[in-house]
């Protein structure tokens, strides 16, 4: 079977690797010129910078360890501890670890009664029906109430305080919008699966994994800076067409975002299917990497600052030597000051940079100003599962026609193990093997 995958982010290429490794012929075709998409790494001054993912999950990542194990690259993943500071409106700090959550009961701001609520509900929450997969939306689907959001839902469940200093802390990083806009699905299934929660990262830095698979793909026909303009029907098959030269083939995997997908695909699918690709939500994003050649927190107690109650206009900051050491040169620090959607439509770049050198050293004391500063401003950069998305998204499968399937994370929402499994089901529906 020959197969066209359109797009080479972290979906398309575990797509491009599975179809390989089963001895097909594949052509994948990427707009940039590198794979990763939204993992890609940057290269500046000695740096590594991370243009947007930042870790995987541990095991709640179970599709990505699995192929990065069958790569045999698992024993490189760098563990991280992301010892944290959760700072209140009045700039009082609580330690906790990140990827520990029963550690944030510890928090003096909660008293004894609002413990034991919170671990109540927690406790109910393990016992009861869950999707099982923080990242597969055809399970997410079913527990995913349209008529609840993530909000209403923690503020029954883990109460106001809860809310403010557990909620929020961990999806004012993880998706940097406010709590109603999303759907308590995935929340929920994260609650039950805490504890497999550990932090990782690929020595260098996350886009390494699409390069990882790409390496793995035996016989793979790579087109970068090829953006496919065109699909059209040709024979029992398809034409792909990219920088005006066409490669025909039987089947394709259409693994780049939907609002491209839709266009590609127009004609094709039913008018109604293209709508649900083209209102498929994302959020406007942007990160800032503020580089010192020289660490001036070299014995930082804490890794990762994170707002509580109200978020500011920042989520995140985080010092990028912790995460992974290739970040930075030797004896220099990056940090990250990852930022909160809604303030964004009104903040210039300019205002967003300085923002940031302002958030770093609030956050981790004094420093001289930065050797520079890079701003990563998406206009769609996280796919934001809303109540009712999952069940919406997933309903396209069985739309597409047939020898096309679509992957990309967005049948979730963002994360790289969302962006894998979509990309490992596409792969296995095209070869007729169950997921
Ligand atoms: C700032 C930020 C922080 C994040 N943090 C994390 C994190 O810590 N952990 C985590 O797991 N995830 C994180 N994510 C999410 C993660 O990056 C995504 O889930 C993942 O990249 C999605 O993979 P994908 O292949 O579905 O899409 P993408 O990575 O977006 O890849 C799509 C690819 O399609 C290509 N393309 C588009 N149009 C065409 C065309 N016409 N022809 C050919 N190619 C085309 C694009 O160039 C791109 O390379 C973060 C994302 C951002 C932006």
């Amino acid at each position: 079977m020959k197969v066209a995958v359109i797009g080479g982010g972290p979906a398309g290429c575990t797509a491009a690797y599975k179809l390989c490794k089963a001895g097909h012929e594949v052509h994948l075709f990427e707009a940039q010129d590198h794979v990763g998409g939204r993992t890609s790494q940057v290269q500046k001054e000695g740096f590594n910078l991370g243009s947007g993912a930042l870790f995987l999950m541990g095991g709640i990542y179970p599709r990505t360890n699995a192929v990065i194990k069958e790569l045999g690259k698992y024993d490189e993943l760098v563990g991280w501890d992301a010892k944290t500071h959760i700072i209140d409106a009045d700039g009082k700090r609580y330690t906790v670890d990140f990827d520990q959550v029963l550690s944030f009961l510890k928090m003096p701001v909660f008293n004894w009664g609002d413990r034991i609520r919170i671990a109540w509900g927690v406790l109910k929450q393990l016992l009861s029906k869950g999707a099982g997969d923080c990242f597969d939306g055809e399970k997410l689907a079913k527990f995913d109430d349209e008529s609840d959001t993530l909000e209403a839902w923690s503020e029954r469940v883990l109460g106001k305080k809860g809310t403010n200093y557990i909620t929020y802390p961990y999806m004012g990083f993880l998706y940097a919008v406010p709590l109603h806009w999303l759907s308590m699905s995935m929340f929920k299934t994260i609650i039950q699966q805490f504890y497999k929660l550990a932090l990782a990262v690929p020595p260098k830095g996350m886009g390494q994994i699409s390069d990882w698979l790409v390496e793995g793909s035996t016989g793979l026909s790579l087109h970068l800076s090829s953006p496919v303009e065109a699909i059209a029907r040709q024979g029992q098959g398809y034409r792909v067409t990219a920088n005006g030269q066409s490669v025909d083939v039987d089947k394709i995997v259409v693994s780049c975002e939907p609002g491209v997908a839709a266009k590609l695909l127009r004609g094709l699918i039913p008018a109604e299917s293209e709508t649900k690709l083209k209102e498929c939500l994302y959020s406007e994003y942007a990160h800032v990497q503020v580089c010192y050649k020289k660490n001036p927190w070299p014995d930082s107690p804490v890794s990762v600052a994170l707002p509580a109650t109200k978020l500011r206009d920042w989520g995140a900051c985080v010092l990028q030597s912790r995460r992974h050491p290739d970040a930075v040169p030797p004896g220099g620090e990056a940090v990250g000051v990852y930022f909160y959607t809604p303030p964004l439509s009104n903040m210039s770049d300019d205002e967003i940079r300085a923002e940031a050198v302002s958030a770093v050293t609030e956050v981790f004391g004094k420093a001289p100003d930065p050797d520079f500063v890079e701003l990563f401003r998406y206009r769609r950069g996280l796919s934001i599962a809303s109540p009712g998305h999952y069940r919406t998204l997933n309903s396209l499968h069985a739309e597409m026609p047939e020898g096309i399937c679509l992957a990309g994370d967005y049948f979730a929402h963002a994360g790289v193990e969302a962006a894998v499994l979509s990309g490992e089901r596409a792969a296995n529906t095209l070869m007729g093997k169950p997921s």
